[in-house]
């Protein structure tokens, strides 16, 4: 893991070797390689860096680029939803679900998923989530699946200290 500061001096860690993002490089404005790259990604803005020659250095203006703004819908999937998902899995049978019900827990999941990804909606993870899992055999793969459809955005603080084997989230 890298650490590099951004403009703020504030350090933003990275688990990117090269410390940039990859298939990102266009042609620098300083030496014209196609080297300059994304190196941050922050809330509202982004940063390019040449990996050849460096522009833009200390001294010289950050190249920052605006990023669009937001607008996400919010979705609150109760665990009855990660359940069924989750029972998609071969492997964990912790839904209530039939056989028929199947390939509709697999659209919900899809979409959803699509959607997520395309940051037009958030599904926040919750403690409810965190408690009614920690009920369940199935407990690591129910807190992948909130925790992948949530982006790790909880609508409350987080706190999986209490749960059996498992660190703190923070
Ligand atoms: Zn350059």
């Amino acid at each position: 893991m890298e650490v590099f500061p951004n403009e703020k001096n504030e350090k933003v860690s990275t688990n990117r070797s090269s410390g940039f993002y990859p298939r990102t490089y266009i042609a620098c404005p300083k030496c014209c390689k196609s080297t300059f790259g994304v190196l941050m990604i922050l809330k509202d803005h982004y940063c390019r860096r040449c990996r050849e020659c460096f522009y833009p250095k200390g001294g010289q203006r950050a190249a920052s680029f605006p990023l669009p703004e937001l607008n996400k819908s919010v979705i609150y999937l109760d665990q009855f939803a990660i359940s069924n998902m989750l029972a998609l899995n071969p492997g964990a049978k912790s839904g209530s679900q039939t056989r028929l019900d199947l390939p509709f827990w697999l659209t919900l999941f899809e979409k959803l998923d699509s959607l997520c990804k395309l940051q037009l909606i958030v599904c926040p993870d919750s403690d409810f989530h965190r408690h009614e899992s920690m009920l369940s055999a199935f407990y690591p793969p129910l807190e992948r699946m909130y925790e992948l459809l949530s982006g790790c955005v909880s609508s409350g603080p987080r706190n999986n200290s209490q749960v059996p084997g498992y660190g703190s989230a923070t």
